[in-house]
């Protein structure tokens, strides 16, 4: 376990608990803001609703692609492209755990990652706007530069680390971050970046899906937006694809909500329902995920061979001075760079207990090679890999007899 970060909070408690309770009726206010203020009290009752007598804690999925509606259409329930119940739990969910207390907070969910990050972008830019987006970040985000650009926007990009952002951020009107960038695990300085960013009229959206909203609190720091991917840890067994987006500006969030509206981007009940569910065991798996993660980074460390290994909560990596001041816990995924493409894949196929996949933040490990994909800039042996839940000494022997029996 990491115990404590640099700000000297235990990593199994929020800040300030005793802050208040979180607006969702999840918390009754029976139970005290005691009671309330631990992520992993939070997790287990993260938006469900008040108790019915004879109904489930958290509602079954309302599939229906119409509701009954006579006369006037008022009310939020009316089509189903527009609002879903199930949606709206899972929504109160995140909100809570992304910005606990803030009342102002409003969260979307969408069919993707993807979906989020484009609904953020193309209902905030116009043509003649300029945006600043990561060099280094999710390997779709090039994509999305072309289709931006082919909208008449500008794009300018800065690498994650050393906040090179703040030389290209002269006229932008939206800075996008990464942090920690995936696959390279770099971080840079929200708080420092926000400022200057809102200083010179821009706005920022964080993408937090490695950080999930345990390990990092993008609008407490003073962003606009943090947006990810739910298909990653925050739903943590590789079966469904969603994403989301929190912020704070009510007329922002609601050309969001417009942009989903018009795309379509939308979760299947079944995908919210089920992501809702993973989100009781959130607090669970990141504590054992990303405390077998450091104890993987450690033991890469320590392996004979230096390997570069990267993960933002090892002391000494270039990450975890800014990691240890904004993060709360440091995320599941660990890199390194074999020394061939042939040693990397050699070492894929000897592991036992790691599959050999994409993604991460699934309670199963995983890695992979990452430059068979192109398009990082990695070397061909660069490995991300993705620790998962299974006992750390057993993960920790089976890489380490992976990196010996590939050397030979
Ligand atoms: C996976 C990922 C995305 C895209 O999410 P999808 O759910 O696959 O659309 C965006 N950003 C980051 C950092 C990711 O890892």
């Amino acid at each position: 376990m990491s115990g404590t970060n640099a700000q000297g909070l235990s990593s199994s408690q929020g800040p300030a608990p005793s802050e208040g309770l979180p607006p969702s009726p999840g918390l009754s206010s029976s139970q005290g803001p005691a009671s309330g203020g631990g992520d992993g009290t939070r997790a287990v009752r993260a938006g469900l609703p008040e108790p019915v007598k004879h109904e489930p804690a958290l509602p079954g999925p309302v599939f229906a692609a119409h509701y009954h509606l006579p006369g006037e259409p008022t009310g939020p329930y009316n089509y189903g492209r527009d609002e879903n119940p199930t949606w709206t739990h899972l929504e109160r969910a995140i909100g809570e755990l992304e910005a606990p207390g803030e009342d102002g907070a409003e969260t979307l969910v969408f069919a993707s990652g993807m979906a989020a990050i484009s609904s953020v972008l193309f209902s905030q830019l116009r043509a003649g706007d300029a945006v600043v987006l990561p060099s280094d970040g999710y390997q779709a985000l090039p994509l999305t530069r072309a289709q931006l650009e082919a909208y008449g926007i500008e794009v300018r990009t800065a690498p994650t680390g050393g906040d090179a952002q703040l030389g290209v951020l002269d006229g932008a009107k939206l800075l996008w971050i990464e942090t920690p960038s995936n696959p390279s695990l770099d971080v840079c300085d929200i708080r420092r970046l926000v400022e200057e960013a809102h200083a010179r009229g821009a706005l920022v959206a964080v993408d937090n899906t490695l950080a999930t909203p345990l390990g990092q609190r993008p609008l407490e720091l003073g962003a606009d937006f943090s947006v990810a991917s739910g298909t990653k840890q925050l739903t943590g067994h590789g079966d469904l694809l969603l994403g989301y987006v929190t912020g704070r500006d009510a007329e922002a969030m609601a050309a969001v909500r417009r942009w989903r509206k018009i795309v379509g981007a939308i979760p299947g009940p079944m995908e919210a329902w089920l992501a809702h569910r993973s989100i009781a065991t959130l607090q669970l798996r990141v504590e054992r995920q990303n405390a077998n993660a450091l104890a993987v980074a450690e033991a890469l460390r320590d392996w004979p061979e230096e390997l570069g290994v990267r993960y933002p909560g090892l002391p000494g990596d270039p990450s975890y001075k800014i990691a240890s001041q904004q993060m709360r816990r440091f995320g599941c995924v660990v890199s390194f760079t074999l020394p061939t493409r042939a040693r990397a894949e050699r070492f894929l196929h000897a592991l036992r207990l790691v599959d050999d996949a994409t993604s991460f933040g699934g309670v199963r490990s995983t890695a992979e090679r990452r430059g068979r994909w192109g398009g990082d800039a990695v070397p061909e042996g660069f490995i991300r890999m993705s620790v998962g839940a299974e006992d750390p000494d057993d993960l920790v022997a089976d890489v380490l007899r992976a990196l010996d029996e590939s050397a030979q």
